[in-house]
């Protein structure tokens, strides 16, 4: 298990994380997340052995994982970290870049082993393909089959999937979470968006402030958001009588007490998003069709 005790972080001024606690048990799939520069990044970063702590230990299966001052080479065997900005060998090819860490004693365990890895991240057509002719994106797969290659125990990965595209991300999401299950890896997600999250997390932490505001399941929190950075993280949603009301959970009918005035609709593929004014304040909701501007409309709040 992952003991994360009570750690505190500060760069030269700036405070990023004071008091963090939380705990990841073998197999666990956390989420981390937060507006950008809430530290998310910092954090993974600290349960590597990036950074010396300020306050606070990190411990893996009750031993304490450190950062430089005790260690000449960061990170422990047991644990791989993907960064935002993943780092490759450019002038050789993306087999080459999955293999690093494997050995070459026994060249053809290697060679089925790189096949596998190269299954799960959808890249086997572009075994033989030098890195530095890769996008951003096959850039960003390569980095993590690297990661998975050696079978770590836990693994971090900062946005993983950020430089993807949407043809690829929702297969690529599902396979490498899949194999991870599969394998038992711990695994911690920092991410913001919620489709790494609703499918594929067990828990989820949202930092705010330096703090840990929430720890909890993904339904959860979306069932019960206790503020707006939660709610807003799931979705559109709407205040009303001091509620989170998502739009989707919001149906028009034929006479109500929330009397809406239609101002826009938005496509979104299956449905409108129809933004309306409520008393003067702007609300969402979602729709089959587009709705003329200036209609008057009732809703209901429907859970
Ligand atoms: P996130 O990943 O959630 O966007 P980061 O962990 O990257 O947040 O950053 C948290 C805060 O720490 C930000 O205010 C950022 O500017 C600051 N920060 C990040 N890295 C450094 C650094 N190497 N030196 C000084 N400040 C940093
Ligand atoms: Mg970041």
């Amino acid at each position: 298990m992952l003991q994360v005790k009570n750690i505190s972080f500060r760069y030269k001024k700036q405070t990023v994380l004071k008091d963090i606690s939380f705990d990841v048990k073998p197999g666990e799939h956390l989420s981390i997340i937060g507006e950008s520069g809430s530290g998310k990044s910092t954090l993974l970063k600290l349960l590597y052995g990036t950074y010396d702590l300020n306050e606070g230990h990190v411990f893996w299966k009750g031993e304490e994982i450190l950062g430089p001052k005790h260690n000449l080479i960061i990170g422990p065997e047991f644990m791989k970290y993907v960064a935002q900005e993943f780092d490759l060998m450019p002038f050789t090819t993306v087999a080459e870049n999955i293999g690093t860490f494997l050995s070459n004693f026994y060249p053809e365990e290697k060679q089925e082993r790189i096949n596998e890895l190269l299954g799960v991240v959808e890249l086997k057509p572009f075994a033989k393909t030098k890195v530095k002719e890769l996008s951003g994106g096959q850039k960003q797969r390569v980095a993590l089959a690297k990661a998975i290659a050696r079978q770590p125990e836990i693994i971090l990965l900062d946005e993983p999937f950020s430089h993807i595209d949407n043809f690829k991300k929702q297969s690529l999401r599902r396979s490498l979470f899949k194999y991870l299950k599969e394998k038992n890896i711990s695994c911690i997600v920092a991410t913001h968006d919620k489709d790494d999250v609703l499918s594929f997390s067990d828990n989820m932490i949202v930092l705010h402030n330096t703090k840990i505001i929430a720890n909890n399941t993904p339904e959860h929190l979306y069932n019960n958001p206790k503020n707006k950075l939660i709610a807003s993280f799931f979705g559109e949603f709407n205040e009303i009588n001091n509620e989170f009301v998502y739009a989707n959970q919001l149906k028009v009918v034929d006479h109500s007490n929330l009397k809406a005035i239609v101002k826009q609709s938005y496509y979104k593929g299956y449905f409108y998003l129809i933004e309306a004014d409520l008393n003067g304040e702007t609300i969402f909701f979602e729709y089959d069709t587009q709705l003329e501007k200036e209609k008057i409309i009732f809703l209901n709040q429907v859970l």
